[in-house]
């Protein structure tokens, strides 16, 4: 096949919102009898699945103390629970189990999920909980918790996998996807801003409408796009904060224990919910017995047969450094820079013994050759941003919440098709502006 000179929709990336968008908007472009999949081409310049969505954790859950992020994720585990097998889909459950701190917040979350429908537990009180989690695992030692929430939907997915089961689904569609093609600029139009073509690195491709799924790269599409770097904020203190950055780099760390997935098990002999502990316990080596942090801590683990063993993450840090310095390619394993070091595996690792009595020794296990860990790029509030600029351009920026989201390009989907949503409605870049932003949790993650 040639390569082609026009789309009527181009989509720029295929990771998650690039896939899900083109996938739905192919089927919703077929059954209202304005077009199909032929209209859509999806580039990308390295391969399906070559950005954030191929290496995330994949875990999937609903817990959130925004409301509409809660909201908006629902939406995403019903198609998560649409088609589990193109998806990989494990639904396990998840878990989030905390410390005083976050008590009440997490019970805001449970009540708003039982007024949504959302299946969940809510257990509270250090020996209830105690008790709760001896029932699931009977070497459970987690100390300073006082909450655990029990999600019975949502768990994780195979990061690769389900992207190419969204991707086979946008061929059968007839969406073609060309990879191998990088978008280095747009051609805007003389009498307006919208965008007429995608310059790339095989040649232009005029287009009617773009649809941007970038990732991490998200914010050279900014530059690309002519918005500015700099954005005013309206702060919850009622006063304009001007001058803030309108990206920010995190390194995400993750990795895995090489341990046979099969011994993290329940006490019944099933797999257990996706595991998210938050404690301000103190955090001891579980190599030399040292104090490691006794600040708020986090980690998240499951056993995971695609990655073989238990995989998981902590806290990510902060890249503190200008946007457009931060190297983002050669991305993820293949960085120099954004990989996990010896730091996190024995923060890590310690973390699981803390919790775990079964993962007491093990550090030695993990997974050293395995090179894990990644850039995410998040905006000023660390929460998505869903919305048309120049006229034509739909830009997808997720700030790094993304895997479990793939209902957004549902959504997207149907935006593109003239139709509002209501659930994307709080993610408009006119929030910073007007103020309305979403609350903040006392979680030590930047995205709960
Ligand atoms: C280590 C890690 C773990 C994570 N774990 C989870 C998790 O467990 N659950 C969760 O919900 N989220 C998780 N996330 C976040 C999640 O992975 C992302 O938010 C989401 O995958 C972003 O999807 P995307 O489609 O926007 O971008 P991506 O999946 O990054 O896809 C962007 C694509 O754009 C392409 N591209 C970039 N520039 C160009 C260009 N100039 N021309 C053409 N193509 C281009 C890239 O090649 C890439 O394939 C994790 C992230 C990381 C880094």
């Amino acid at each position: 096949m040639s390569f082609p000179s026009s789309t009527k929709y181009a989509v720029i990336g295929a990771g998650v919102h690039g896939l899900s968008t083109a996938y739905h908007l192919a089927e919703m472009l077929r059954a209202q009898g304005k077009g199909s999949g032929a209209d859509i081409l999806v580039v990308d310049k390295t391969s399906i699945a070559a950005g954030a969505s191929g290496i995330a954790c994949g875990v999937v859950r609903n817990n959130y103390y925004q409301p509409a992020m809660r909201e908006l994720m629902a939406h995403s585990v019903s198609v998560w629970e649409s088609d589990p097998n193109a998806y990989s889909y494990h639904p396990v459950g998840y878990m989030q189990i905390s410390p005083e701190v976050m008590h009440e917040q997490v019970a805001t979350i449970y009540e708003q999920q039982k007024a949504i429908g959302y299946d969940s537990v809510f257990i509270e009180g250090a020996a209830d909980c105690q008790k709760y989690m001896l029932g699931l695992f009977d070497d459970w030692q987690a100390k300073g918790i006082t909450s655990v929430l029990h999600e019975k939907r949502g768990g994780y997915a195979n990061n690769t996998a389900s992207m190419y089961g969204l991707a086979n689904k946008a061929e059968a569609e007839g969406v073609r996807i060309l990879t191998g093609v990088e978008v280095k600029g747009f051609e805007f139009g003389s009498n307006s801003g919208a965008v007429t073509a995608l310059l790339t690195n095989r040649g232009t491709i005029a287009c009617d409408y773009v649809i941007i799924g970038a990732g991490p790269w998200v914010s050279r599409f900014w530059t690309m796009l002519e918005q500015p770097k700099h954005i005013s904020i309206k702060g919850r203190d009622g006063k304009m904060h001007d001058n803030v950055r309108m990206w920010t780099y995190w390194c995400l760390e993750e990795g895995t224990l090489g341990v046979d997935p099969n011994m993290h098990r329940t006490n019944d002999g099933g797999f257990p919910p996706v595991i998210h502990v938050d404690t301000d316990a103190p955090l001891y080596s579980d190599v030399d017995g040292s104090l490691i942090t006794d600040k708020l801590w986090g980690l998240y683990y499951k056993p995971d047969f695609n990655f073989g063993g238990v995989q998981g993450g902590s806290s990510p840090y902060k890249v503190d450094q200008d946007p457009d310095d931060v190297a983002v390619d050669p991305y993820g394993p293949d960085s120099p820079d954004f990989v996990v070091g010896d730091d996190f595996i024995h923060t890590w690792c310690s973390m699981l013994a803390h919790c775990q009595k079964r993962f007491e020794g093990k550090t030695a296990l993990y997974k050293h050759h395995e090179k894990s860990g990644g850039l995410g790029c998040f905006t000023p509030d660390n929460f998505p941003v869903f919305d048309v600029f120049r006229e034509n351009v739909y830009v997808i920026a997720d700030s790094n919440h993304g895997y479990k989201m793939i209902g957004v390009g549902q959504l997207v989907a149907q935006e593109v098709m003239g139709e509002k949503s209501a659930l994307l409605e709080p993610f408009r870049f006119g929030r910073f502006a007007k103020g309305e932003l979403h609350p903040v949790s006392n979680s030590p993650f930047p995205w709960s």
